[in-house]
């Protein structure tokens, strides 16, 4: 497949300020490919991980107090980049798995996402670019993104 082929990109942001030669990539790559750009964000919601030490008052929902915050930073986002509401994604889920499932759900044929190449403790984790290079059924651009 020539690069002008690419129909529908889809680009997983985190919102870090790391993430902007990502953001520039995707630009160049939807101009070269004439292609739709769809940008996802995944809120990674742990309850047990709060359940220990934070006490919310009642009745607060912190998942979706979650998505709302990330909602509002991907409409942001959305408008800075020219990318329609529509195609400006925020769901709930594990990352990795969820870039996966919503890359297949648009039919997305080419995934961006960022890659640290950090070594040790996230080698052995797996980062994010390593679980959706493992699982996509389409292209993916590993982008390089500085460390924090
Ligand atoms: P990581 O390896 O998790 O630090 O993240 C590397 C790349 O994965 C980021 O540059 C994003 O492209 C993507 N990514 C990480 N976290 C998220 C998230 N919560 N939602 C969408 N994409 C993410």
């Amino acid at each position: 497949m020539s690069v002008s082929q690419y129909s529908l990109i889809l680009t997983a942001v985190d919102f870090s300020a790391q993430s902007e030669n990502l953001i520039a990539r995707a630009l160049a790559m939807r101009d070269l490919c004439g292609a739709r750009l769809c940008l996802l964000h995944v809120v990674e919601y742990l309850p047990m991980a709060y359940s220990g030490d934070l006490v919310l008052p009642e009745g607060f929902d912190l998942e979706q107090e979650l998505l709302d915050v990330a909602s509002r930073q991907m409409a942001t986002l959305g408008e800075r980049l020219g990318v329609p509401a529509g195609d400006c994604h925020v769901e709930i889920g594990n990352t990795g798995h969820t870039i996966l499932r919503v890359a297949e759900e648009l039919g997305a044929d080419l995934i961006l996402v960022g890659s640290h190449g950090r070594h040790g403790l996230a080698v052995l984790l797996g980062s994010t670019a390593r679980s959706v290079l493992n699982g996509a059924h389409c292209d993916v651009l590993a982008v390089r993104v500085p460390e924090d």
